[in-house]
C-alpha cells in the first residue's frame, strides 16, 4: 500500500484537497511556505511527529482542519506552497533548461547507497547521505532532470540511546511505510514496478519505491518481497552491513538492480553519476547490456566510460570495498551467463597493483568513468597519490581526478531567523542568487544588533530542544539523574557554546578536547567567561573504537568537574543536526589529517553565522581565509598533544575574549565581524548550488551532448 494513495483517501475539503500531495513531495521540507502550512495546521502535532506531515495528516482531528479552512492566513500559505510545488515540478525558467535548452530531454541518474532528505525517511547514516540528499535537492531547484537511485531500508539506520555506563544502545525500528512519503513506483503500463537481480543461483525479486522531490525523483530498491528467502528479504533492511558477502550482495542489488529498475520505469539516462564505490556494479551491468546486444567488451566499456561520472570520498585505502574473486563468482554465476562468457575481462576491471584476486569497487568505478572527482582540493591531492598505480606514467598533477568541493543545500540548512535577515538585507530574491559572491558583499549591511539577536535566539531554541530531550529521557526512559545532567540539563542559555556533532569515528577524535581535564575544567568554569560543549553522533554498529570514544565522551559529560557544561545529545539525525549547526556559537572539527575528505557540517554552521574552529583539513584547507573562523595548528608531527594545546589556546586567548567582550549595547562587535565573514565567504562558495552547477557544466552537459551525437561521430573517450 502506498502512503500517498492512502492519504489520497483522506476526506479533506476541496479547498485544501492537495495537502496530501504536498506532504508526499519532500520538496516541502526546504520551502518556508510549505513548512508554515503544516506547522500552523497543528503545531503540537507537528512537533510530536518531528515534522512529518504524512503522519500529521493521518492523525489530525477534523476540528483542526475546520479551523484552518476558516483561517485566511493559512489559506494564503497553502496557495503559495501549492504554487511553489507546481513550479518546482515543471521548473519553468530554471537554470538548466535556460542554460542547456538542447539537453531538455537528457536525464541524469545519480546512484548512492544512502540519501539524507528528511528525518522522516531514515535511509541515511551520515555525511555521504547528506551530500547525496543535498545534491538531489539542488538538482531539483536548478531544474536538472535527475533521478536518484538507492535503497529503501525498511529498518533504516538505528536510533541511538546511551546506557548509564556510556555504551551505545542500537534500536532498530521497522519503518511504517504509511508514515513516510514513499509510494510504489509504477511501470509505464501502470502496474507496480518489480525487477529481478541475479544473485547466486537465484533471481532475486526487488520491489521499487518512489520518492518525489520537486523535479527530481528518487527510486528506492527493496528486497523485502514475500517471494524471496528470509535472508534475501533482510538484504536491504539496514545500511552498510559489515559482513562481507551480505555487503557484496547489497552492492550488486544497488548497481545491477538500479540499472534494471530505471529501464523498467522507462528512464533513458544520458549521464550516470556514481556516488562512492558502493555503486560500481552500474558499470558492469551497463557493459553487460551492450555486450549482450552484440558489442565488443572494449567498445562497450568505452561507451559506458564516456557517460559516467564517479565521485570518490574515502582518503584511506582500507575504506574502499574490495571483494575476493571467489565471492563474486558465487554471487555472479547467473550474471556471467548473460555476459557473453567475459568473466575474466570483467574481473580484471576491478583488480590492480598486483592484487590479482581482489575486485576493488573504486578501481572499477575509476576505470569506468570519464570524469573522476574528489570532494575537496586537499582530497584531490590525497586521491591522486593514493591511486598513482592506475596512471603509472602520468605525473601527479596530471592524473585525471578533478576537485569538485562539496557544498550544502542552502535552503535546507539555513535557519528561519537567518532567512528573515537575508530577505531584509540581501533582498527578497536572495535565494535565487545565493551562489553569486557579489550578493553576499551586502552582509556587512546587516546591523550587528539584529544578527546578534538572531544568534541568541537560535542558541536558546537549540538549548530548549536539548532540555526537552533530557526531560524525555527522565520521564519516559528511566534515565538516571546523572544521565539527565549529561543530556544537558544544566546548560546555560547565555554561555559560549561549542558544538561537535558527526559520526563518532576514531579518526575524527571526538574526545580530543578532553585530553587535559584540569585545563578544560578551567576553561569551562571560567567565572566571567563560561564555556559549554554540546556533542552528538552515532558510532557505526561494527566500529568498536568509535563506540569507545563515545563512551569516553559520555563519561566526561557526567564528570562533576565540568560542572554540567558538557552535554551529549542522543540519537543524532538530520533534525538534531539542524538545531546544532544553527544554534551553537562555534563549530568544532579536529580530525586526524588528512582523513577528512571534505566534511560538510562546518559549512552548514558557517552559513548560519557560526564560525568554524577546525584543523586545516578537508574543505577548511581551502575555505579558511584568516578572518572567517580559526585554524587549529597541529604542529610538525600532527600529534594529539600539539593539537589539543593549540585548541585550548585558541579558546582561551581568542574565542572566549571575542565572545564576551561587549560594548555598551551588549553586542560583541568583534565576534559579529567574524560571524559575518563566515557567512560572506562560505555561503556562496560552499553551497550545493555552486557544486551542482560545476558538475552540470563540466561533466553532465558535455557528456549529454556527446550522447546526442550520431554514433559515427562520437570520438573515442580518453583519446
Ligand atoms: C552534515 C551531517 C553529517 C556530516 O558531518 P561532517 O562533519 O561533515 O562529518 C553527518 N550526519 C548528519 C546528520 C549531518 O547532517
Amino acid at each position: 500500500m502506498s502512503s500517498s494513495s492512502e492519504l489520497g483517501n483522506l476526506a479533506l475539503p476541496e479547498r485544501i484537497g492537495r495537502l496530501p500531495e504536498l506532504a508526499c513531495d519532500l520538496s516541502w521540507s526546504w520551502s518556508c511556505e510549505a513548512r508554515e502550512v503544516f506547522r500552523s495546521l497543528d503545531y503540537p502535532l507537528w512537533k510530536m511527529t518531528a515534522h512529518n506531515p504524512v503522519q500529521l495528516l493521518r492523525m489530525i482531528a477534523p476540528e483542526q482542519v475546520g479551523r484552518a479552512l476558516n483561517d485566511p492566513a493559512f489559506l494564503a500559505a497553502y496557495d503559495a506552497a501549492i504554487a511553489r510545488m507546481d513550479g518546482a515540478r515543471t521548473a519553468p525558467g530554471s537554470w538548466w533548461p535556460s542554460r542547456f535548452p538542447e539537453l531538455s530531454g537528457s536525464q541524469v541518474a545519480y546512484f548512492s547507497a544512502e540519501f539524507a532528505i528528511h528525518q522522516s525517511l531514515p535511509i541515511y547514516a551520515g555525511g555521504l547521505g547528506v551530500l547525496a540528499g543535498d545534491h538531489c535537492k539542488e538538482a531539483s531547484d536548478l531544474g536538472i532532470p535527475l533521478v536518484g537511485v538507492g535503497f529503501m531500508y525498511p529498518m533504516g539506520y538505528f536510533h541511538q540511546r546511551v546506557s548509564a555506563e556510556g555504551r551505545q544502545i542500537e534500536d532498530y525500528r521497522r519503518l511504517n511505510y504509511d508514515d513516510v512519503a514513499v509510494e510504489r513506483a509504477l511501470a509505464p503500463d501502470g502496474s507496480p514496478c518489480r525487477i529481478q537481480v541475479p544473485l547466486g543461483m537465484n533471481n532475486l525479486q526487488v520491489a521499487v519505491w518512489r520518492v518525489r522531490l520537486g523535479r527530481v525523483a528518487l527510486i528506492l530498491l527493496d528486497t523485502d518481497v514475500p517471494e524471496n528467502a528470509t535472508w534475501d528479504r533482510e538484504l536491504s533492511s539496514r545500511l552498510y552491513v559489515s559482513e562481507h558477502e551480505a555487503r557484496l550482495r547489497q552492492e550488486i542489488v544497488l548497481g545491477v538492480g538500479g540499472v534494471r529498475a530505471l529501464r523498467a520505469l522507462g528512464y533513458q539516462p544520458a549521464v550516470w553519476h556514481l556516488n562512492e564505490g558502493h555503486t560500481s556494479f552500474v558499470v558492469l551491468e551497463r557493459i553487460r547490456e551492450l555486450v549482450e546486444g552484440g558489442e565488443s567488451f572494449l567498445a562497450a566499456l568505452d561507451r559506458v566510460r564516456s557517460t559516467t561520472v564517479f565521485t570518490t570520498h574515502t582518503p584511506v585505502p582500507a575504506g574502499h570495498d574490495a571483494f575476493p574473486f571467489y565471492l563474486l563468482d558465487n554471487q555472479l554465476a547467473l550474471f556471467w551467463q548473460t555476459a557473453g562468457a567475459r568473466r575474466n575481462t570483467f574481473l580484471a576491471l576491478g583488480s590492480h597493483d598486483g592484487d590479482g584476486n581482489l575486485f576493488n569497487m573504486t578501481v572499477v568505478a575509476m576505470r569506468g568513468s570519464a570524469a573522476i572527482t574528489a570532494v575537496s582540493r586537499r582530497h584531490q591531492q590525497v586521491t591522486r597519490q593514493m591511486w598513482a598505480s592506475l596512471w603509472p606514467d602520468v605525473p601527479e598533477d596530471r592524473r585525471p581526478i578533478s576537485a569538485y568541493t562539496n557544498g550544502v543545500h542552502v535552503p535546507t540548512w539555513i535557519a528561519p531567523a537567518m532567512e528573515t535577515l537575508f530577505e531584509r538585507w540581501l533582498g527578497a530574491d536572495w535565494r535565487d542568487r545565493h551562489d553569486d559572491p557579489g550578493l553576499w558583499e551586502r552582509i556587512p549591511d546587516i546591523p550587528d544588533e539584529e544578527l546578534w539577536a538572531a544568534r541568541q535566539l537560535l542558541r536558546q531554541h537549540m538549548l530548549d530542544f536539548v532540555r526537552e530531550r533530557g526531560r524525555r529521557g527522565w520521564t519516559g526512559e528511566n534515565a538516571s539523574p546523572v544521565q539527565v545532567l549529561a543530556a544537558g540539563a544544566l546548560l546555560d542559555p547565555a554561555s559560549l557554546t561549542i558544538g561537535f556533532a558527526r559520526r563518532f569515528a576514531e579518526y575524527k577524535r571526538p574526545d580530543l578536547i578532553f585530553r587535559d581535564h584540569e585545563r578544560l575544567a578551567r576553561i569551562l568554569n571560567a567565572p566571567r567567561r563560561p564555556v559549554q560543549i554540546v556533542l552528538a553522533g552515532k558510532a557505526h554498529p561494527a566500529d568498536e573504537p568509535g563506540k569507545r570514544a563515545l563512551q569516553r565522551v559520555y563519561t566526561h559529560a557526567m564528570d562533576p568537574r565540568f560542572g554540567g557544561r558538557v552535554a551529549f545529545v542522543e540519537d543524532y539525525d538530520l533534525h538534531v543536526a539542524h538545531l546544532l549547526v544553527q544554534g551553537c556559537d562555534v563549530w568544532l572539527n579536529n580530525p586526524r589529517e588528512p582523513l577528512e575528505a571534505s566534511g560538510t557540517s562546518g559549512m552548514k554552521a558557517s552559513l548560519n553565522g557560526v564560525p568554524h574552529l577546525s584543523v586545516a583539513d578537508g574543505w577548511w584547507w581551502e575555505g579558511y581565509t584568516g578572518s572567517n573562523g580559526w585554524v587549529i595548528e597541529t604542529g610538525q608531527d600532527g600529534g594529539e598533544a600539539a593539537a589539543a594545546e593549540n585548541l585550548y589556546r585558541l579558546i582561551e586567548e581568542r574565542i572566549a575574549p571575542a565572545f564576551y567582550t561587549r560594548d555598551e549595547k551588549g553586542v560583541p562587535r568583534e565576534w559579529i565581524r567574524m560571524a559575518k565573514e563566515a557567512i560572506r565567504t562560505v555561503a556562496p562558495r560552499f553551497s550545493a548550488r555552486r557544486m551542482v552547477k560545476q558538475y552540470a557544466e563540466e561533466a553532465y552537459a558535455p557528456m549529454a551532448k556527446r550522447a546526442l551525437m550520431p554514433a559515427a561521430v562520437i570520438p573515442k573517450s580518453g583519446a
